[in-house]
């Protein structure tokens, strides 16, 4: 058996869908277009991750021939509502990269120990255009919501690459748009419409993208009052694109089997519990389900005061209040945001007993907008 199919059967025997090979080259068109949208993108083209860097693959890996790219099905059984409407589908499956000693971690270390084991060097943590890569690669094709699509799973796909130091044989790119004729379901869906023209999705405006607005990824934690309110629920991820997806509604309306693991958090996760959360939440809950991109508690707690606002839920101010006394002034001040969204005299008093003793600058301009647009009302107590 040639090199080539060896790898193939062994990434099919291991877990993933998919399999492709391309040659080892640059990305000018990543690059280009990266740079073309630099205001939507400088975020990333300035992270630690050196995007750019592809427009040099060899410096980063003299020896690199071909990219191996795989896909991982991450839908393959169900996902509780209850955990849905908070957190993406790709972070429920644990599928994100998650670290080693977890499975869908342990199956590219697989891979990366099958390759050295056949003779091949293999590049380490290089970050690469995964869409762009399995394109080219020819088993994935676009969505307009710009995620990709692999042929009979949908977009619910992770795709991870593997660089080696051997020529192998390569695939055809597909590289096409897999949407019906004028269907633009996603971009009606997006409730910030991130997605501005088909293909197109700019990332300041994306949900997704401001869950994970963190100091250590983006240098920067501050959510727009416009965003958070169309945040909804969410706290780690958004999937509205691809749920309404037309190409997905197969997969989403099939009967698949339960995820225990899933279920049993499902049954004591609470967004309350996330805002005013304890040490061993966090390592029980928090942490085993939601390892990446988010690293410090207090992002997860922001999320959570803001999607409690976004409840309206009078019911929630005990637990915001607490949140007002929490060392963390980021979590201080999103939870007076949320008490104003709230209303009512009881988030108002909260608001103003807070003030007089908060210290932070940040929180007391958020707690002073709070006062200054809350809704008290009668009924309300
Ligand atoms: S992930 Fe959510 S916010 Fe982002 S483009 Fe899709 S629907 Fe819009
Ligand atoms: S919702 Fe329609 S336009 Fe958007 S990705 Fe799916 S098929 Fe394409």
């Amino acid at each position: 058996m040639s090199l080539t199919s060896q790898i193939k059967e062994y990434a099919l025997n291991i877990g993933y869908s998919k399999i492709g090979i391309i040659p080892a080259e640059d990305f000018p068109e990543y690059i280009e277009d990266l740079t073309k949208r630099s205001d939507m993108y400088g975020f990333y083209v300035k992270s630690p991750n050196r995007p750019l860097a592809v427009a040099d693959l060899k410096s980063l890996m003299p020896t690199a021939k071909s990219i191996i790219t795989t896909v991982y099905d991450y839908a393959q059984k169900g996902f509780p509502k209850e955990l849905t409407n908070k957190i993406g589908r790709v972070y429920q499956a644990r599928s994100y990269d998650p670290p080693s000693e977890y499975i869908n971690g342990a199956r590219p270390e697989l891979m990366r120990t099958f390759l050295r084991k056949l003779g091949c060097e293999v590049g380490e943590n290089i970050i690469l255009p995964e869409r762009l890569v399995a394109a080219k690669a020819g088993i994935t094709n676009y969505g307009r919501n710009s995620f990709a699509y692999a042929e009979g799973i949908g977009s619910f796909i992770y795709l991870k690459s593997f660089i080696v130091d051997k020529e192998l044989e390569y695939d055809n790119p597909t590289m096409k748009e897999v949407c019906p004729e004028g269907c633009s379901a996603c971009m009606k869906a997006c409730p910030t419409k991130a997605i501005y023209e088909p293909h197109k999705i700019n990332p300041p405006r994306c949900i997704a993208f401001n869950t994970f607005l963190t100091q250590e990824r983006i240098a920067g934690s501050y959510i727009q009052p416009e965003i958070r309110e169309k945040m909804g629920t969410k706290i780690q991820g958004c999937d509205i694109c691809q749920e309404v997806c037309p190409l997905n509604q197969e997969r989403l309306k099939s009967k698949l089997p339960d995820d225990e693991y899933l279920v049993k958090v499902a049954r004591d996760f609470s967004l309350s519990q996330v805002l005013n959360m304890t040490d061993n939440f966090y390592e029980t809950r928090v942490q085993p389900l939601l390892f990446n991109y988010i690293k410090e508690r207090k992002y997860f707690q922001r999320n959570a005061a803001i999607a409690l606002g976004n409840q309206g839920d009078p019911a929630f101010v005990p637990n915001l209040a607490i949140a007002m006394d929490d060392p963390e002034e980021l979590v201080r001040g999103y939870a007076a945001w949320a008490l104003g969204k709230i209303g009512g005299r009881s988030a108002s008093q909260v608001l103003v007993d807070n003030l007089s003793k908060e210290t932070s600058e940040s929180v007391k301009t958020e707690i002073r907008q709070a006062l200054a647009t809350i809704k008290i009302s009668d009924e309300q107590n």
